[in-house]
Order: C-alpha cells, then sequence, then structure tokens
C-alpha cells in the first residue's frame, strides 16, 4: 500500500464531500475536486521532468496548495521535502541543496526567503510560485495548474518501502537533518492515530500544526483516509484559531503547548460565547503542563489527548487518550494520567532503558531512555550515515528523551537528556520545574536550563515571560518554586523576557535561551 490508496478512497467513497476549506481565502473543495487538481499536478510536475526518487520542496503555509502537494507528488513516486516557513534564508540553502531537490514551491508572501538566495541553489531546476489571482503582473497558480489535464494520471509502479518524504528535524538541539520516511511509515502511522483519535468521516480537522513539520504532516494521511474535513489555517493566532474552529464546526485541532496557551489567553481576555460546541479534541505534544490540561478539560470541557513522537518516528509512539476508561478516575487521577505522554500506540514497541540498554523497572519512578520499535521508524538520516547508526542501534530508535515507565505501561516524559539539570549529583528534570512554573497565575511561559553553579555543579535558572498586569520579582519566582518543589530542584535564578524563542511549530528552544544566558553572564 501508498499513501496515494488514502485519497483513492476518499474519492471513492466521498467524491462529492467537502474535502478542504481555505480559511484565509474562502475557498471550498471536495474530494473529486481536489483529485482533479492533484492529477493536474502530477500532470505538470512531469512535463517538468520530475521522475520517481527526484525530490521537490515546499515552502508554504498550511494551504489548499501546500495539501494537493503531497498528494500530486506521491503519484510521481517523488519524494517530498516540506520546508519550515521561519528558517533564514542561509538554512534554505543549505536544506534545498542537501536534498538535491528539483523542483521548488514557494507561496506567494514567502517568495521574499527564497530571491536573495536562488542563485546559490544548486540543484533545483524550477520555482513555482504559488501566485493569487490578485497579482495581475504574474501567471497565477491556478492558471498554471489549468494547463494540465485533470483525468486520471498514470502513476508510478512504488514499493510501500519506498521513500515519501525527507523531513528536517526541528532543529531544537542542533542543525537539522533530513528524515526519510516511507509509504510504509506513515501509512501504519496513519492507521494508528486513526484508531487512537478515533478519527472519522464526521471530523473536520482544523490545521494549526504545520503541514511542513511531522505533527501536522500526518493530518493529510489519516483525515483524508476517513473522508473527513480539511481546514487549512495560514498563520496560528488564537483569534484566527478560535475565528475557524467557530466558523466550520471544527471537531478536532492539534497544536503545540505555547499555541494553545496563546488560546487559552484569548478566551481569559476575550471571553468568546459562541461556536466550539463541536469540537471534540484537543491534542498536543511537547510536554503541556499540567495547568494547561486542567484548563482545556475542566474550564473549556474539550478532551485532552497528550501524544507523544518525534520526527524520526513519523512522529507519534505515545498517547493519553483512553476517554472510556477514565470514566472510574477522581478528577485528579484524570489529569495526572493525561499529564503523561501515556501508553503505546498500536504498532509500536516502546521501552524505558539504562545505559547498558536494559530495560529500567516499571516502577513509575526510575528515570531510563526512551527507545521505540515501530512501523514509524525512519528508514535514516538522508546522506548522514553517522547520526543514523547513533540513531537506530539494535533495531531500536534511541529519542535522547528520558522517561519512567510505571507498571501499567504509562510512560512519563521527564526530559531531554540535553535538558536534564544535574545538581549535586541530583538529575531535575526541567520540564517538572517548568509544569511547576505554569501553576503561577503570574506566569505566562517558563523555560528552565541548566547554568553552573560553584557548589551544586548546575542548578535551575528559570526564564519568564509575565502574564499581561501581573508583576513578579525574580526573589518571588524562586520562593514560589521553592514552596512547592524540593528544595534542590527549585530554581535558583531568574530571567525576566518578553518573550521566548521558539520554532516555527512553537516549541520554546533552549539551545537560544542558553545563548542569551551567556551573553548576559559570559
Ligand atoms: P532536533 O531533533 O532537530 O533538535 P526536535 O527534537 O525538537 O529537533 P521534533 O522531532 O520536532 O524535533 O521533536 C521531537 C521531540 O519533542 C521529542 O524528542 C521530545 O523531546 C519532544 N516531545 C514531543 N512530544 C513530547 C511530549 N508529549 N512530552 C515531552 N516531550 C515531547
Ligand atoms: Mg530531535
Amino acid at each position: 500500500m501508498i499513501l496515494t490508496d488514502f485519497l483513492d478512497r476518499a474519492v471513492c467513497l466521498y467524491g462529492d464531500k467537502r474535502a478542504v476549506i481555505d480559511h484565509d481565502g474562502g475557498r471550498e473543495l471536495t474530494y473529486g475536486e481536489l483529485n482533479a487538481r492533484v492529477n493536474r499536478l502530477s500532470h505538470g510536475l512531469r512535463s517538468l521532468g520530475v521522475e520517481k526518487g527526484d525530490r521537490v520542496a515546499y515552502l508554504a503555509p498550511n494551504t489548499l496548495e501546500m495539501l494537493e502537494g503531497f498528494y500530486g507528488i506521491f503519484q510521481l513516486g517523488a519524494i517530498m521535502v516540506p520546508l519550515n516557513i521561519r528558517l533564514k534564508p542561509d538554512d534554505y540553502v543549505f536544506i534545498l541543496n542537501h536534498s538535491g531537490a528539483k523542483v521548488l514551491f514557494v507561496d506567494q508572501d514567502l517568495l521574499h526567503l527564497i530571491e536573495p538566495v536562488r542563485d546559490r541553489l544548486e540543484t533545483v531546476e524550477t520555482v513555482i510560485v504559488h501566485y493569487r489571482e490578485d497579482d495581475a503582473d504574474e501567471v497565477s497558480y491556478d492558471e498554471w495548474l489549468a494547463q494540465f489535464p485533470a483525468g486520471s494520471f498514470d502513476r508510478e509502479e512504488l514499493d510501500e518501502n519506498d521513500v515519501c518524504s525527507l523531513l528536517y528535524t526541528s532543529g531544537t538541539t542542533g542543525n537539522p537533518k533530513g528524515v526519510m520516511l516511507t509509504h510504509r511509515n506513515n501509512y501504519l502511522h496513519a492507521l494508528s492515530v486513526q484508531h487512537h483519535l478515533r478519527v472519522n468521516d464526521a471530523d473536520t480537522y482544523l490545521h494549526v500544526l504545520p503541514m511542513f513539520h511531522v505533527n501536522g504532516w500526518g493530518g493529510p494521511f489519516y483525515y483524508t483516509a476517513n473522508g473527513a474535513t480539511h481546514v487549512c489555517l495560514r498563520r496560528a493566532l488564537p483569534e484566527s484559531i478560535y475565528d475557524a474552529i467557530n466558523s466550520h464546526g471544527v471537531t478536532s485541532v492539534h497544536m503545540a503547548p505555547t499555541v494553545l496557551n496563546g488560546l487559552l489567553q484569548y478566551y481569559d481576555s476575550e471571553k468568546p460565547q459562541t461556536g466550539t460546541a463541536d469540537l471534540r479534541i484537543v491534542i498536543a505534544g511537547s510536554a503541556p503542563p499540567p495547568a494547561f490540561i486542567r484548563r482545556v478539560e475542566d474550564e473549556l470541557g474539550w478532551e485532552f489527548i497528550q501524544v507523544y513522537g518525534m520526527t524520526e518516528s513519523s512522529p507519534l509512539s505515545l498517547t493519553s487518550a483512553s476517554r472510556s476508561a477514565e470514566a472510574h478516575l477522581s478528577d485528579e487521577q484524570r489529569i495526572r494520567l493525561k499529564a503523561k505522554a501515556g501508553y503505546p500506540m498500536i504498532g509500536n514497541d516502546v521501552r524505558v532503558v539504562n545505559d547498558f540498554g536494559e530495560e529500567v523497572p516499571h516502577d513509575g519512578k526510575t528515570v531510563g531512555e526512551v527507545v521505540v520499535r515501530s512501523n514509524g521508524v525512519m528508514k535514516g538520516y538522508w546522506k548522514n550515515e553517522e547520526a543514523t547508526a547513533g540513531a537506530l542501534r539494535n533495531g531500536w530508535l534511541h529519542t535522547g528523551d528520558m522517561g519512567t515507565i510505571d507498571e501499567f505501561g504509562h510512560v512519563d516524559i521527564t526530559d531531554r537528556k540535553k535538558d536534564i539539570i544535574i545538581s549535586g549529583g541530583e538529575n531535575i528534570s526541567s520540564i517538572e520545574v517548568e509544569s511547576t512554573l505554569y501553576d503561577h497565575p503570574g506566569i505566562l511561559e517558563a523555560a528552565v536550563i541548566a547554568v553552573p553553579h560553584e557548589k551544586w555543579g548546575e542548578t535551575p535558572h528559570a526564564y519568564i515571560v509575565l502574564r499581561e498586569g501581573h508583576e513578579l520579582t525574580g526573589q518571588e519566582v524562586i520562593d514560589f518554586s521553592r514552596s512547592k518543589l524540593a528544595h534542590f530542584k527549585a530554581v535558583t535564578g531568574v530571567t525576566i523576557v518578553d518573550e521566548l524563542p521558539k520554532t516555527a511549530s512553537g516549541k520554546i528552544q533552549k539551545v537560544h535561551i542558553r545563548d542569551d544566558y551567556w551573553k548576559r553572564h559570559g
């Protein structure tokens, strides 16, 4: 099976159903219409000389054009290289040359990121811009597409183990690496996610997470396979998220905790009364603090589902989703359970191991590295054998994340290996300290890093963004953390800032926070 089978299924069973709503542009397509555009695109790409195995890059926010790009490329057996829209021009040079992309699609609003480096792109032969019809000076993308036939496309023979995408990692911890995912990785991952999130044809899914990032990347598969409706949103601003949920009867949405935090803020300040009754699930990974989970479930009445994964595993391996099993739990137990990444999703073996590769006791206390063996685990990093050998060992993906596992198999991610703070010989989880800080009403965002300490080796230092209208001194933050945590875990220093550096998917970039710390204290 290959990924285009998902679109075929939707066209066959749901041809007249609404496939995609472009929230910003006001357009809508049925699955039949989407398929016609996908065919035109595949014909267009073939006319440009794109063949099986060639790389085709996309630089676009969440648009209808990006969504059809997935299937247009796969029909040719070509490999999609989605590009993060928040990179610097030099990063695009690196990724485009490293991946050897032959064609590059660019959203009109992002062309300025490519123009300055166009002559440094060594392999890109054609750049196709998604010009809108309102740009009178240029041939619109739709006019370009209309030259090619909408009829069925004679597809390339593919094996399910052929690579379909090169997804460059977020670069949270260093240079991005090109993760090779196959058709098999993606479709088996999609079937597993569909099961756990109960995706069905009554769903309307809002693309808040960028499709160029692995978390947003999966949506075009499992929601299409089930004939659900996609809503594309160009910018993940709280007001537009609310507006999109409200206007299109959105049933499920997945977002980074920082973006969810923005939405919760919007509810605090605007107190909107209408809509969102259809929303059944809110999904988040990247260590959502329990304070957010409590608000989503108790105040807004939406079901919260935590997921854990990484680009290298398509991405999802763990989830807290277990609605019917929660009935007998107290509120406190329920939130505590949801604050853990959860249990292995179907098709995933997840273990927590010590430095010798032995499983740690299932006691919910002993910390080890999380390793994953699953259908979703990548083929390797593109042109990077050394990194591949480091990540894939004896059939297991070494995630670089630390966690515990309890007697029921629930995994709790305690920290990234690189973010753990070692103070006086004790390991401190930066995630635990951050979660405590988020319980303070005056704290909007928190990130905790290790900084050197004369006596203890390292000590936790917090970067804090204050909620509007709140004043808080560093000492008050320290006192608060001491009142809530064992003293060795409490922060000993605080830097209050206006904002924290984030990746395009909304992750806090501790690499840049550490740099900032050293600029201030170097
Ligand atoms: P890079 O590998 O380039 O440094 P990255 O690791 O941030 O970037 P992604 O693959 O987007 O790139 O993110 C995966 C990581 O996100 C995981 O390895 C983990 O550290 C973190 N993460 C994801 N989900 C969770 C979760 N539920 N709880 C805690 N951490 C999570
Ligand atoms: Mg990573």
